[in-house]
C-alpha cells in the first residue's frame, strides 16, 4: 500500500483489514470506503505492412526521443480496442475500426502496477504521419528497427514475438507475466 490519503476527502488512509488479513489497499475510516491502487490498463497496437511493424518516436516523456510500439493508457468509458484505436490515429495518423484490432497480447507487469493489452492489424500501405504525442513515426522490419534507442527494451522479447509471428505467419494469443524479478511470454491455449 502506498497511496497515503484518500483521494476523495484527503484524509489519511489505513490499510484495508478483511477477515482479518491484511490487504495491499488502503481504508479510508472517513469515508467508510476501501481505497484501490488499481493498476493502470496500456494499450497499444502493433500494426504491420508486409515484414514491417509500425513505431512511433515519444515526443513526451517519460522516454521522450524514443521508438515505441504505439499505445497509451485507457480512458474512463473506453472500450479496450477502442483505445488502442485512438492511441494509434493520434501518435501515428493510421486510422482503424477498432472491430478491426484483434486480441494479441495481454499481460501483468506488476513492477510498474499495470496492465498490457495489445492488439494487431494489417495495413495496405506504409502510411504514416506523427501527430502531437509523437516526434516521428515508420514502419521498420525486424533488421530497420532502432534497437539501442527503443523506449521500453523490458519488452523486446513480446515485439521479437511480434517480428517472428510476422515471419511465419502464425498468431497466437501470447500473455504475459512480468514483476520485477522475472518474465515469462507464453501462448494462451486456444483449442
Ligand atoms: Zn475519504
Amino acid at each position: 500500500m502506498s497511496m497515503q490519503f484518500c483521494p476523495e476527502c484527503g484524509g489519511p488512509l489505513v490499510p484495508h483489514v478483511v477477515a482479518g488479513q491484511r490487504r495491499n489497499h488502503g481504508w479510508c475510516p472517513a469515508c467508510h470506503a476501501p481505497r484501490y491502487e488499481s493498476p493502470m490498463i496500456v494499450v497499444t497496437c502493433f500494426v504491420a505492412s508486409g515484414p514491417r511493424l509500425l513505431w512511433i518516436r515519444r515526443a513526451l516523456p517519460p522516454k521522450a526521443g524514443l521508438w515505441a510500439i504505439p499505445g497509451g493508457y485507457l480512458e474512463g468509458g473506453e472500450g479496450l480496442a477502442e483505445g488502442a484505436a485512438r492511441e494509434l490515429r493520434e501518435e501515428t495518423g493510421v486510422v482503424l475500426a477498432p472491430d478491426n484490432l484483434q486480441l494479441y497480447m495481454t499481460g501483468t507487469l506488476t513492477f510498474i502496477n499495470q496492465i498490457y493489452v495489445g492488439f494487431r492489424a494489417t495495413v495496405d500501405t506504409d502510411f504514416s504521419l506523427a501527430g502531437a504525442e509523437s516526434l516521428d513515426c515508420g514502419f521498420f522490419s525486424r533488421e530497420e528497427c532502432p534497437w539501442d534507442q527503443v523506449a521500453y527494451p523490458e519488452v523486446n522479447d513480446a515485439i521479437e514475438q511480434a517480428y517472428r509471428d510476422l515471419e511465419t505467419d502464425t498468431f497466437e494469443v501470447w500473455h504475459a507475466e512480468m514483476t520485477g524479478a522475472s518474465y515469462t511470454l507464453r501462448p494462451v491455449a486456444t483449442r
